[in-house]
C-alpha cells in the first residue's frame, strides 16, 4: 500500500486513506494554502482548500499523502504541520515526481 499503487491506480484513494488512517476534510481555506496534514491521536487529519480545482484537489492530496508516506510528521512533535518546512515540501515534491517518472517509464516500455 502507497503512493505509487495508488498512481498506478491498483488501489484507490480511500484504500490507502484507510490504510494511512487518513480523513480528508475539504475546508474553505485561505487561498495561499492549498492543503496540510497533521497527526492526532494517531489520526492523519488532511485539509484541503476546498476552492481548488478538481485537478489540483487530486494533487495536493498525494502531496499531502508524500508527507506521511515519509513519515515527516512523527519526527518531532505529533501536532507538526509540514507544509511549514521548506525542506519538507521540496521532499515532498520531490518524492511524487521521482514517482510519476518511474511510471512514466514503465508505462512506455
Ligand atoms: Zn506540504
Amino acid at each position: 500500500m502507497n503512493i505509487k499503487n495508488l498512481l498506478l491506480e491498483v488501489i484507490t484513494d480511500k484504500e490507502l486513506l484507510n490504510y494511512y488512517n487518513a480523513t480528508v476534510i475539504y475546508e474553505d481555506t485561505p487561498t495561499s494554502v492549498r492543503g496540510c496534514v497533521f497527526n492526532h491521536d494517531g489520526v492523519y487529519f488532511i485539509i484541503i482548500n476546498k476552492n481548488l480545482s478538481y485537478y489540483k484537489r487530486k494533487k495536493t492530496l498525494l502531496h499531502e499523502l508524500s508527507h506521511i508516506e515519509l513519515s515527516q510528521l512523527c519526527q518531532k512533535e505529533k501536532d507538526l504541520f509540514a507544509f511549514h518546512i521548506d525542506k519538507y515540501e521540496d521532499e515532498a515534491n520531490k518524492y511524487l515526481k521521482d514517482l510519476e517518472k518511474e511510471i512514466y517509464n514503465l508505462e512506455k516500455r
